[in-house]
């Protein structure tokens, strides 16, 4: 059997049926912000691998840092061992992140450190004496993740997750703040404030943490909102005693035009999610960051331990590519790197209007055209390839979250890509809708 074949019977691939309706694209190769194909074709990637590939892909001076490790030590047990990949990538975490968070752990994936957070802000509570603050508080449209703990505090309705909803921990949700144009834009924010007040006036007394993505909301709807209404709701927060749990695991490591998207709200969390980017989109690393006050609540009382401890913790080969990918920021001057794609891309999309676009907006490396219809992407995506970008826009958000070494050149090839793909997917979805009008029979 042709091996595409076999993995389309037999691989379930992100989000998808088995065996799946399309073949998966054969990739074989990349280099900067290009894709090859088994058959040769080059794609330009908008997405960076699921906004990981932060510095592009195969860069010279990472690669040269993962094939040094690999040959002294690929993997070695956190348990018992340490070693400098480790050490040197949470020293770097450390002084690059918000004072306050001192300590860190490190995870497998994405959903394993917010797992590993909510773990640590029940346990944090258990073991200062207060029990009962064993819930958690998200905002409607969350996305943070898909394991169990993670799909509690994922949006309940228009989440992914909402099959498991009877097996899920009885979380509250606050509404969620509107959406902006730049984190500075001035916006009423006082409903859905006065929403989360309220779940905390009445609950504060079992709440855990507040745990939320900061400024852009990912995957729930890629929504940017006001530094505004961060710097209120962690404020209402602080004043009911309920921890800050920053999920910048998107947004963390320059994607907003900030290192941290807390920044743009001067807020500083008790604890602090990564992931996606701080591997450079080369191999599975996530990392936990937390305060004083955590370590020492977790550490006060019987057994003092924090319960979690996967087998490839702290792995030296992606703490080592880690610590590259970090030290790489510092090196290159990325915020004016991502602050050009920004401009790049809502220049070119300054002309773009249809009925059907409901929003366009663009912070930092988050470029995003939303519309008001959801049947489109798979089109959207198709018209895309026929021009050498690969696009996987979901439901009605056409976006790109692309590598932020890429050239000026490749940005605008993809923004003007990306609105030509929608306009003509939205003529031929008008040119049907009329045609089907026209079939109806008169009565
Ligand atoms: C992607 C994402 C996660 C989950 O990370 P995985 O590595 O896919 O498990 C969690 N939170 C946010 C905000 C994310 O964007």
């Amino acid at each position: 059997m042709n091996n595409f074949l076999f993995d389309q019977q037999h691989i379930w691939h992100p989000y998808n049926r088995l065996p799946a309706r399309q073949p998966a694209l054969a990739a074989s190769s990349t280099q900067g912000c290009t894709i090859t194909l088994d058959d040769g074709r080059q794609l330009l990637d908008a997405m960076s691998s699921w906004w990981s590939a932060i510095h592009g892909y195969n860069h010279p001076t990472i690669i040269a840092a993962a094939s040094e490790q690999l040959q002294k030590m690929p993997h070695i047990m956190f348990g018992g061992f340490s070693h400098q990949p480790a050490t040197e990538l949470a020293q770097a975490l450390i002084d690059i992140s918000p004072p306050s968070l001192t300590h860190t752990f490190f995870a497998d994936s994405g959903s394993i450190a917010v797992e590993v957070a909510l773990k640590m802000a029940l346990q944090y509570w258990k073991s200062i004496g207060q029990p009962r603050k064993s819930r958690f508080i998200a905002l409607q449209h969350a996305y943070h993740g898909d394991t169990f703990g993670a799909m509690s505090v994922c949006d309940p309705v228009d989440g992914m997750h909402h099959l498991f909803a009877d097996n899920l921990m009885p979380n509250l949700f606050a509404k969620a703040p509107p959406i902006c144009h730049h984190p500075s834009e001035p916006l009423d924010n006082q409903a859905c404030l006065a929403s989360l007040a309220q779940i905390l006036e009445q609950h504060h007394h079992e709440i855990a943490a507040f745990i939320f993505e900061p400024i852009v909301q990912g995957a729930g709807g890629m929504r940017f909102y006001s530094a505004d209404y961060l710097k209120e709701a962690a404020a209402l927060c602080r004043h009911y005693d309920v921890l800050l749990i920053a999920d910048e695991i998107a947004t963390g490591l320059g994607r907003t035009g900030k290192l941290f998207a807390c920044e743009w709200a001067d807020i500083e969390p008790d604890i602090l999610t990564l992931g996606k980017g701080l591997s450079a989109g080369m191999i599975s690393l996530a990392a936990v960051l937390c305060n004083e006050r955590i370590r020492a609540g977790i550490s006060q009382a019987a057994p003092g331990l924090l319960m979690h401890g996967p087998t490839f913790m702290a792995n030296p080969l992606a703490c080592r590519i880690a610590h590259a990918s970090v030290k790489l920021l510092n090196d290159y001057d990325w915020q004016t790197a991502v602050t050009q794609l920004q401009h790049i891309f809502s220049q070119a999309w300054q002309g773009l209007a249809h009925p059907d676009i409901v929003g366009i907006r663009c912070l930092g490396g988050v470029a995003v055209i939303e519309l008001n219809r959801d049947d489109l992407a798979g089109l959207i995506q198709e018209f895309a390839l026929e021009e050498g970008v690969w696009l996987r826009p979901f439901g009605k958000l056409v976006y790109s979250m692309p590598a932020y070494t890429m050239t000026a050149t490749e940005a605008q090839q993809i923004a003007q890509v990306m609105a030509s793909a929608v306009m003509k997917a939205l003529i031929a979805a008008d040119k049907q809708d009329t045609a089907l009008k026209q079939q109806r029979p008169f009565v």
